[in-house]
């Protein structure tokens, strides 16, 4: 069985969830390969409603493997917390899987990603403060803890003792904050090492083992392109790859195995945080779609945050999508632009000071710098979200997803018309 994976064509928050959960009913794993507690995937299914930071998708299936993989930033508060809300609304307790090479975030990261966003008060990345980008500087910069290497408190010592005098000279000269304790460490490492020992594996032998057996592999991006340290809209990217194509590098997992990359983009945009986004809408247009959006407005799962709105942008969604290798699209969100006489679309970018047209999305924009390019269709002005059959959809509805899987090149398969898992509509 070859690896699936559900992800992101934008900015993140697109309903990948919501796919996730869906599809993870039929997956044997459901895999995070990257990325830690900084983003949130709303679930809606018959045991409530969920914003899982750092758990797999995976959770509500009762017959799914959980797994992070070696590259997720694991964050015991985040897993104990998320664990504990799962308890609290009585879904059976989850097989969770946690790979052996994966690296703990310490307090420590998440203090270093405070003090430098504070710092650079007016000019900073709009991170969540969740420690991610101190997390995988250290990472690549080899100074990290795997999860493994927990077990050995002298080398733990040890790699203290060498690392802290870096550390705490930032703290206490940039950042004028009390330096780093090592047995403050420690005593946080040991916490981790016993609530996590009971979860530790090697992930990259048990999912190799799984594929061999014809095991469903669900992987699970999360955050969108645009958001990729790679090919994002960086510095105002995360510090990961959410990509598809990451997915079997991050797991050591052969890449001819990821065959179904399914893309998630909502029918209109939304972007939490920072950077260009070229169809932001402002004034009461924007705070009537933001209100509209998603099951309860466009407010950030994780911080709570106002989420940045504007129409649909085929230009940036089409690089979205190309560059997670897409083999098919979920376009969620429909149900939302009932209520609009003509629903606009932007089908290109033009640079404000040379008039010059874009179809391709850019390197380097600044906010401001480029102006949506609009077609305006015809809305439906009607309820969708009970519609279950394509052909059910208004002409205009269904025209709509027409124009924008022509814009894309690549079709779209199934169409979201509300939060809740059944709404669905399989094309
Ligand atoms: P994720 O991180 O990609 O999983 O997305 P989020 O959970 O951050 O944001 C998606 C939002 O859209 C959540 O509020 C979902 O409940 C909501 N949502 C997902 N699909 C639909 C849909 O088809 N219609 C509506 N109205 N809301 C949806």
């Amino acid at each position: 069985m070859p690896i699936s994976a559900v992800v992101g064509a934008n900015w993140g928050d697109e309903g990948k969830g919501k796919f996730t959960d869906l599809l993870a009913q039929h997956a044997d794993f459901v895999v995070r390969f990257q990325g830690g507690s900084n983003a949130g995937h709303t679930i809606i299914n018959e045991y409530g409603k969920f914003s899982l930071h750092l758990l797999p998708s995976g959770v509500f299936s009762p017959n799914t493997h959980n797994v992070l993989g070696p590259c997720v930033a694991v964050c015991i508060e985040s897993l104990k917390k998320e664990l504990q809300e799962l308890e609290r609304c009585a879904v059976p307790r989850p097989t969770l899987i946690i790979s052996e090479r994966a690296q703990l975030l310490f307090s420590y990261h998440k203090l270093f990603d405070i003090l430098e966003e504070e710092r650079r008060a007016g000019a900073d990345f709009g991170s969540t403060r969740s420690g991610i980008a101190p997390f995988y500087s250290d990472m690549h910069s080899k100074i990290g803890v795997q999860l493994h290497e927990l077990s050995d408190e002298a080398a733990l010592r040890r790699h203290f003792e060498l690392i802290l005098p870096q550390k705490n000279i930032l703290l206490r000269e940039l950042y004028r904050h009390p330096g780093l304790e090592i047995d403050e460490l420690l005593a946080e490492a040991r916490v981790a090492r016993e609530f996590l020992s009971p979860f530790l594996c090697d992930t990259r032998v048990l999912l190799g083992k799984a594929l061999q057996q014809g095991k469903q592999v669900l992987v699970e991006g999360q955050l969108g392109t645009l958001r990729d340290i790679y090919h994002g809209i960086y510095p105002y990217s995360t510090s990961s790859s959410p990509l598809a194509t990451f997915a079997p590098v991050g797991l050591g997992l052969p890449a001819r195995e990821m065959k179904n990359v399914l893309a998630v983009t909502k029918a209109y945009s939304s972007c939490v945080g920072q950077g260009p986004f070229v169809v932001e809408l402002d004034g009461a247009e924007a705070e009537e779609l933001r209100r509209r959006g998603g099951d309860s407005g466009e407010y950030g799962a994780t911080t709570g945050r106002p989420r940045r709105v504007g129409w649909f942008d085929a230009v940036a969604t089409r690089y979205g999508v190309e560059v997670q290798g897409a083999t098919e699209v979920a376009l969620t969100n429909i149900d939302v632009l009932g209520y609009l006489d003509e629903i606009p679309v932007c089908v290109g970018y033009r640079n404000r000071k040379s008039g010059e047209e874009l179809r391709h999305f850019p390197a380097q924009t600044e906010q401001g710098q480029m102006e949506p390019i609009l077609v305006r269709l015809p809305g439906w002005k009607q309820d969708v979200s009970g519609v279950r059959e394509f052909s059910k959809l208004p002409k205009e509805a269904r025209d709509y997803v027409a124009f924008l899987e022509e814009e894309l090149g690549v079709s779209i398969t199934r169409i979201s018309n509300g939060p809740r898992r059944e709404q669905v509509i399989q094309r």
